[in-house]
């Protein structure tokens, strides 16, 4: 089996990366939403220029995949066209920001507070900023985004909004947006300027102070956030309707239909679903989830072969197949290598591809030893539906 390679950075628009399949291209919509427009837009870049497929990432932004060289430079134009590009791959890498989904539609706080972080982290002070540190922000009522990973979050609690530094249960209180995003920026120069960022470029906030790192004390309180909000499902919610796409793949007339639905934005979410603000029926487009009991909902599954290198294994193909065998409390992830992207976390059942057949690992990760080598595909049907 050949040995996951691990990279530290993610791909942009402006800075696409080389996949087994073509070069991969990731879009981060402002504001993690989509006009009708756009989202038709994209659909139409990915059927000509790339698989056809828009991936859904964890950290609620899409991937065309497939791209050849020749196909980047128009694509590029295009963006920039749709108001879907940054000033530059720096800038973009940095605007690393995660919104709740549901949050109204039109003037809001939490835009607000986005578009401040926007503004502020395009300044070439940030530039030392790891690639994966994140924003998030997610001032509703109850956290919707208390599982999405971020260094730096902005919440509310019953006294107002809260600034608050990964790692840490509580923070300080902020009395407004623009003091919110001031000193958000103030908490991640502090972030570089104490040493958070490793020799190697990365750092994460949780891990700085896990080290031993002290919080200056006007970046810090005993203010708790709100409680955390059960974890969304597909169909019909907060005023609009959320639709999930297997594995996180949306093929473009899919987003195309979406586009056509009436809502007046599409939310892009960190579950792989999209969500529908202002619309409770539509006709869904075929193939994606809308009944939470879908057991599509717990399985997962890295991009495999012939995507992914690294892969040794069609991923996709195989979990779309075992997923009817799965018994109804059992989560299943397939894996192409022991790297285990798709699901950092453990589950009922991972299943490894291998040149002599497939490992199972039960209540494990992809790098846990197995319980079975080597299993023949009738095998793994029998010891799933026993
Ligand atoms: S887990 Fe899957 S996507 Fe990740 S490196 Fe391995 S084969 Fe590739």
């Amino acid at each position: 089996m050949t040995a996951p390679v691990i990279r530290g950075w993610c791909p942009g628009a402006r800075r696409p990366m080389m996949a087994g399949d073509g070069l991969v291209l990731r879009v981060r919509p402002p504001l993690g939403e989509l006009t009708p427009a756009q989202a038709t837009g994209l659909a139409d870049l990915a059927q000509l220029h790339g698989n056809g497929l828009i991936e859904l990432t964890s950290r609620a932004n899409l991937q065309l995949r497939g791209l050849s060289d020749d196909s980047h430079a128009p694509l590029i134009e295009a963006l920039a066209e749709l108001d879907l590009l940054d000033a530059d791959a720096e800038v973009e890498a940095r605007r690393n920001i995660v919104l709740d989904p549901f949050r109204p539609v039109g003037p809001d706080v939490q835009n607000r507070i986005a578009a401040g972080l926007m503004q502020g982290l395009a300044l070439p002070e940030f530039a030392a900023l790891p690639s994966k540190f994140g924003f998030v922000v997610d001032t509703g009522p109850q956290r919707q985004l208390a599982e999405i990973s971020g260094d730096i979050r902005i919440e509310a609690g019953p006294a107002g909004l809260i600034l608050r530094a990964d790692g840490c249960p509580t923070g300080r209180l902020v009395p407004d947006a623009e003091t919110a995003v001031r000193l958000a920026l103030d908490l991640a120069r502090w972030f570089t300027a104490s040493g958070g960022v490793g020799s190697d470029g990365r750092g994460r906030m949780a891990r700085h102070l896990g080290l031993g790192a002290i919080l200056p004390t006007d970046l810090d309180g005993t203010h708790s956030p709100h409680a955390a909000a059960a974890a969304p499902v597909p169909g019909v919610q907060a005023g609009g309707l959320c639709l999930g796409a297997a594995f996180g793949l949306l093929p473009a007339p899919a987003l195309r239909q979406l586009a056509a639905s009436g809502a007046p934005v599409l939310r892009m979410t960190p579950w792989r679903m999209i969500f529908l603000p202002g619309v409770t029926a539509t006709s869904v487009p075929e193939g994606m989830i809308q009944y939470p009991a879908d057991p599509i909902l717990r399985v997962q599954a890295c991009t495999g072969s012939p995507g992914c290198p690294q892969a040794n294994i069609a991923t996709r193909d195989l979990a779309r197949e075992l997923a009817a065998s799965l018994p109804p409390w059992a989560r299943l992830h397939v894996s192409g290598c022991a790297k285990g992207c798709a699901q950092p976390g453990p589950a009922d059942f991972t299943l490894l591809g291998g040149s002599g057949g497939f490992d199972l690992i039960r209540n494990g990760t992809a790098w846990d030893p197995p319980a079975h080598r080597a299993l023949s595909l009738a095998q793994i049907h029998e010891i799933l539906g026993g």
